[in-house]
């Protein structure tokens, strides 16, 4: 069977989505979980677009050895040399060149004529060969290009010494059957093809980007990009989880494979999902949260008779943790380390007695700590980690009620030992709470979302709180969770106030 080629870009296309906002440590968690997951490429970033965005290409380069390591570039050389440099320790390494050939983008927005992008297309992609052997080429906006002017790219930039050829559909636009011709065309049309492997890189604006990349595999394609969860500009890419359980559901209809290790699937979901402060909606496929529940008394009655009268993915195949045993306050050490490894958690000594500490803290609180708990307790307690603790909290104290002045009274401990305390009014407890804080912290900052859901059923759930907020143009997402909502809204406040202040340390 043909292998389809599994491009990830979750972490340039993906963390490209409006509010998507990653830090280094985050970005490198990320590329360690995509590549136990299996996948073949990573896009770890755009290197030209930020310093950021270069320190995390290079990081990532470094310590991920297995997937190919893939930066993104304009066809302009200041952008290539920038990817070169920051893809100098990769073991693989690959440049990804791209320029618009649709006339409304080359006429719009490049204002140059086809002949010049051409000879940017060649020139960009012969530089990009003095830095690495492996070379993608996009022409942008591909779907909505004279096919013509395709071919006659892709054949240039092929001789130039392109080795994947990326067709995207920039804009979403195009429909299965339409996005299928285009691939055909082009291995009929471009007479050096077999010297390259044909990408599809599909955009969801109109719900088709998996059913478009479908019909390019249908039609030769084997190199699929997408992303975890479908995130990315806009509506987002083409889902690399729908993608996968479809080539492996229906692998009478489709002769390929990918080298996917399935199982990682639901861990790197939820992972994305957590870090990136996208969730996912509970109907989504293979990942929602409803996605193997059965509701209806027909189906659950078929379910107890055999599993597959309705069931066509067994949930244990995208590791979905089974509807477990349920932990209480009685559970130890041993028991409780177990199930984390079962969870795929494996923590180090120091960072398994802060969790542990935490479970028993809940326990007191809750009667039964089920796995999403326990997910949601390692991690905030990873928040600790991944993010320079400028300030933490202390203790928190509010009043409110439907008569008299929401206040809150509220104390933070600095990173080098002081603690502060201060305390104010607000509409409701939660704005009092903030007010507290900006009090003390005094980041200027606006608040641009703020969300809080509960980890489980049941009254005594945990709360987990994602806020974001903005300063100087740029986003930070903060998290927090804990039984009381209020108290989980302040840590994610301080959360992100932490990722902003240290975002600034580091710039
Ligand atoms: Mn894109």
């Amino acid at each position: 069977m043909d292998k389809v080629v599994i491009f990830d870009t979750t972490l340039r296309d993906g963390e490209q989505a409006a509010g998507g906002s990653l830090n280094i440590n985050e970005k490198l968690e990320i590329a360690r979980q995509l590549e136990k997951l299996g996948v073949d490429v990573i896009e770890a970033g755009f290197p030209a677009t930020s310093p950021g965005d270069f320190e995390a290409v290079k990081l990532i380069s470094k310590e991920i050895r297995n997937p190919v390591i893939c930066g993104l570039s304009r066809a302009v050389a200041n952008d290539i040399d920038r990817a070169g440099e920051a893809l100098k320790g990769a073991k693989h390494p690959r440049i990804h060149v791209f320029v618009s050939s649709s006339d409304i983008h080359i006429l719009h927005q490049l204002k140059k004529s086809r002949e010049e992008v051409l000879e940017m297309a060649r020139n960009m992609v012969k530089h990009a060969r003095g830095y690495v052997e492996d070379i993608e080429f996009s022409p942008m906006d591909a779907s909505r290009s004279n096919p013509e002017f395709i071919y006659q790219m892709l054949e240039a930039v092929i001789d130039a010494g392109a080795t994947t050829l990326n067709i995207p559909d920039t804009v979403g636009y195009s429909i299965p059957d339409e996005f299928g011709r285009l691939i055909d065309g082009i291995f009929k049309n471009v007479p050096n093809i077999c010297k390259a492997r044909i990408s599809v890189h599909c955009h969801n604006d109109l719900g088709l980007a998996v059913a478009n990349s479908l019909a390019a595999i249908k039609n030769g394609a084997r190199q699929v990009e997408c992303t975890v969860n479908g995130i990315g500009e806009r509506a987002g890419n083409a889902s690399l989880e729908e993608i996968v359980m479809i080539l492996k559901t229906r692998s009478d209809l489709f002769d390929v494979t990918t080298g996917i290790n399935t199982e990682q699937i639901y861990k790197t979901s939820r992972l994305v999902s957590e870090l990136t402060g996208f969730p996912v909606q509970p109907n989504k496929a293979i990942v929602g949260g409803n996605a193997f529940r059965h509701q209806s008394g027909i189906h659950q009655d078929g379910m107890m008779k055999m599993p597959r009268t309705y069931e066509i993915i067994d949930p244990k195949t995208v590791g979905v943790p089974g509807s477990s045993l349920v932990m209480g306050k009685l559970s130890g050490r041993h028991a409780f380390k177990e199930r984390l490894s079962e969870l795929g958690y494996n923590p180090g000594d120091a960072d398994f007695d802060r969790i542990f500490a935490a479970f028993k803290e809940l326990a007191d609180k809750k009667k039964e700590v089920t796995d999403r708990d326990i997910e949601s307790l390692v991690a905030e307690e990873k928040r600790v980690g991944t993010v320079t603790e400028s300030y933490r909290l202390d203790r928190l104290q509010v009043t409110c009620g439907d008569k008299g002045v929401p206040m809150a009274a509220v104390r933070i401990v600095c990173n080098d030992g002081r603690t502060m305390a201060d305390a104010a009014l607000g509409t409701g407890p939660v704005d009092a709470v903030y007010e507290a804080i900006n009090r003390l912290v005094q980041v200027p900052n606006k608040l641009t979302e703020f969300t809080v859901k509960s980890v489980t059923e049941g009254i005594d759930a945990i709360g987990e709180v994602l806020i974001r907020i903005e300063s100087n143009g740029i986003t930070y997402t903060g998290r927090g969770a804990d039984t009381d909502i209020i108290v989980a809204s302040a840590k994610a406040y301080l959360n992100a106030l932490n990722r902003l202040l240290s975002s600034r340390i580091m710039s």
